[in-house]
């Protein structure tokens, strides 16, 4: 087979990420339902907070944390407390430290992958937050580059692909999120693998959208074995 390039996403295509910020949500909702609102209508706010806060200040930890101190203020009102924002503060804190948990069969796929194609690590994010969690994992050695972006967007896979003069018929994007991974790359005429995850997040949600290139849907990250 042809060497491919292979642009690889991490959270929750490479390491769990989401289920963490899950976990903590559903605390949270927990804490904040007292205040007399629905666990769905908590949900709905803090998802709108996130979409205005990432606008501003991108994704990551702060920004998350952010959100859901201002969506506490918003729904507690005068009956805000201040045990509650440094619980919450707390868990942030201890989800900014979690260390990523590798899924399952990621290593000995990458070493097999990186043997024979060219391997890119790209991930959207806080750059610093990302780049630790990409030394932490101890897999940043698969890679030929680790591309860290504030948003995967078609202008950010067109820089991508001109940076490493990535041919787009030999060039496939492979992660779990149809709105970052797999919907832009593939209107810029890049091929996808689509790895469902299903803890990704909501605001990843969107459905997919062929292009001009292959898709392909594998249900584990050790399938990719069989494709390349
Ligand atoms: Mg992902």
């Amino acid at each position: 087979m042809r060497r491919n390039t292979l642009l690889i996403d991490a959270d929750d295509t490479l390491w769990e990420n989401n289920v963490f910020f899950e976990k903590l949500i559903e605390d949270f909702i927990t804490m904040v339902e007292s205040c007399g609102f629905t666990r769905s209508y908590v949900r709905h706010i803090l998802n709108e907070t996130e979409r205005k806060n990432i606008r501003q200040y991108g994704y990551g930890v702060r920004s998350f944390g952010r959100s859901l101190e201002e969506t506490y203020l918003k729904l507690a009102e005068h009956m805000a407390k201040r045990e509650v924002l440094a619980q919450v503060h707390t868990r942030v804190v201890d989800l900014e430290r979690t260390p990523p948990k590798i899924l399952d069969g990621v290593p000995e796929t990458l070493a097999y992958l990186t043997e024979r194609h060219r391997l890119i690590l790209f991930t959207k994010g806080e750059p610093a937050e990302q780049a630790a969690k990409v030394e932490r994992s101890g897999l940043q050695g698969f890679f030929e580059f680790i591309e860290i972006v504030s948003e995967k967007s078609t202008e950010t896979y067109g820089e991508l692909v001109r940076k490493h003069k990535i041919v787009k018929a030999h060039g496939w994007m492979i992660g779990n999120s149809p709105r970052s991974d797999i919907n832009p790359a593939m209107q810029i005429g890049l091929n996808a693998v689509y790895i469902p995850h299903q803890h990704t997040w909501q605001l990843e949600h969107e459905p997919v959208v062929s292009g001009s290139g292959k898709l392909v849907i594998l249900p584990a990250f050790r399938e990719l074995r069989a494709h390349f």
